[in-house]
């Protein structure tokens, strides 16, 4: 797929290109050109992620007969077995953050314990609901609420719930602060305000709940911007967000600045420390340069933390916290005029996995401080010796200054084609655009003897392929190249849709 340089384009305001866009589309030939290059790009994707069909049965209508549970057992062990060799190795950036073999047959276990369970019906497994409040606060001490609580009467404790995920937990919050916002300051057009690098989930949370996303670009050290932060603030503004860290880059936004800022306005302020709840306590026990990112700071008033990232749970599980119970119940919803009868419920679930929350105490427990601080310091270590290797080669640099999430780019090559040459050698690094760059979150897979040390050799390798083929084209570095030109977002928008129509596809 061939695209003309578009620079130009992107300095036109938005507004007009999407009235262009909508246009050009309509034009037929346009229409059927924009097709035909979106078939040849999805045909592409649809080998990759279909790989299994011919080779396995395949079901699109319940099987007459229910299949032996050996057969269906053992196929779904080949999966697994075909399936765990990348990230086993540490060649995968972030997706399995533990994966050391005890540790996986020891949650599994605690799962398979409580696989009935439902924090819905609490009387019947009240096990799950003393998991969850332990997970909760077990999670709330380790980001400060000790400090934050000390004198205070409990219902201005910092508390929280237990969600499906960080995306669930962001979302939570937002929704939050958006019926906070209305029933006490009368706010009916909510606006938050968060730095370009803040992940996507507050883009959808906005898109869910009509909260309107400013998002404000991150300064020359990939951190946000105060000073252009406090620009953007109007009369709806509800909500600042910071990173700690980042997804893209793994930089520690000015949190303490940021939150002071909302404070002093009477604003929220949620700290997405998704990626890194369960490093940075320990990383700064360990000596590490953390700025302070948590309920430490007055101005926090909310954060997210994902127990099933660097928490080690199984996936399924993150942790919401708010400063006080009178900013959670925000939160609750409750239907008292149901013929089914009086039902409450937290989170966005109703029927609730206690298996998972079982499995998330269960790691939560065995770890330990020392645990987790003998994890982060392994994981910590290997990133300084990646990012030193990575900065060691001419041709790269790393952006901005990351602890554990190494984000590179080139000066004088095409990134996208270095990602493309680490492919090749089994490397799945993950690609960042606005800059063109690739990063790799380091996970304990990473720790394992002599995976940094491959990972380097095979980076250079990979640049100097990428520097003796000047010519060469690559499959996917020109779609990744496009992302971060093109100015007509719709097309890609629509792209990305019928790539997830594909996903569907039997
Ligand atoms: C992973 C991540 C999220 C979203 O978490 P999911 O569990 O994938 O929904 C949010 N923020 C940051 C910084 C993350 O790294």
């Amino acid at each position: 797929m061939e695209l003309p340089n578009l620079d130009l384009l992107t300095h036109v305001p938005q507004r007009w290109l999407e009235v262009a866009e909508k246009y050009l589309k309509a034009i037929p030939q346009v229409r059927a050109r924009l097709d035909k290059e979106t078939g040849a790009v999805l045909s592409h994707f649809e080998k990759r992620l279909k790989p299994y069909r011919g080779t396995l049965p395949a079901f699109e209508r319940l099987p007459a007969q229910g299949r032996p549970r050996e057969e269906v057992l053992r196929e779904l062990e080949g999966l697994e077995r075909r399936e765990e060799t990348r990230w086993k190795e540490g060649h995968v950036s972030g997706a399995v953050y533990h994966g050391a073999e005890d540790h996986i047959a020891f949650v599994n276990e605690v799962y398979a314990l409580h696989s009935q369970s439902n924090p819905l019906h609490a009387e019947l497994w009240p096990s799950a609901t003393k998991f969850e409040a332990e997970v909760v606060a077990m999670t709330a001490n380790m980001l400060g609420a000790t400090e934050a609580n000390a004198g205070l009467p409990p219902e201005q404790h910092i508390c929280g719930s237990l969600s499906s995920g960080g995306t669930e937990s962001i979302m939570l919050a937002i929704k939050t602060y958006r019926d906070w916002a209305r029933e006490t300051r009368g706010i009916t057009r909510p606006e938050m305000v968060l730095p370009s690098s803040a992940h996507p989930a507050f883009d959808k949370a906005a898109h869910y709940f009509g909260v309107k996303s400013v998002r404000v670009p991150v300064g020359a050290d990939y951190r946000a911007d105060v000073a252009a932060t406090r620009r953007a603030l109007t009369r709806n503004t509800i909500l600042l967000v910071g990173s700690a860290p980042s997804f893209p880059h793994g930089v520690i936004d000015p949190i303490a600045e940021l939150s002071e800022l909302a404070r002093k306005r009477g604003l929220g302020f949620h700290t997405d420390a998704c990626l890194g709840g369960f490093v940075l306590p320990w990383a700064k026990r360990l000596g590490y340069p953390v700025p302070p990112f948590d309920f430490q700071l007055p101005g926090v008033t909310t954060m997210s933390a994902d127990t099933h990232k660097f928490g080690y749970a199984a996936k399924g599980t993150s942790v919401v916290l708010y400063r006080g119970l009178a900013l959670r119940s925000h939160q609750y919803f409750t239907a008292t005029e149901w013929p089914g009868g009086i039902y409450f419920s937290p989170t966005f679930s109703g029927s609730r996995p206690g298996g998972l929350i079982a499995a998330a105490w269960a790691t939560l427990v065995t770890m330990g401080e020392a645990g987790y601080l003998e994890a982060s310091r392994h994981i910590l270590e290997t990133a300084k010796a990646l990012k030193e290797g990575i900065a060691a080669i001419p041709e790269l640099h790393v952006l901005g200054d990351p602890l554990f999430v190494i984000a590179f780019g080139s000066k004088t090559l095409d990134i996208y084609k270095v990602m493309e040459r680490m492919g090749a050698r089994g490397w799945d690094l993950n690609g960042l655009h606005k800059p063109p760059a690739v990063h790799l979150c380091v996970t304990l897979r990473h720790t394992q003897p002599g995976v940094a040390e491959r990972f380097l050799e095979d980076l250079r390798a990979a640049v100097a392929h990428v520097q003796a083929n000047p010519g060469e084209k690559g499959t996917m570095a020109p779609v990744y190249g496009m992302a971060g030109t093109v100015p007509f977002r719709g097309v890609l928008s629509d792209l990305l849709k019928k790539y997830m129509d594909l996903l569907y596809k039997v």
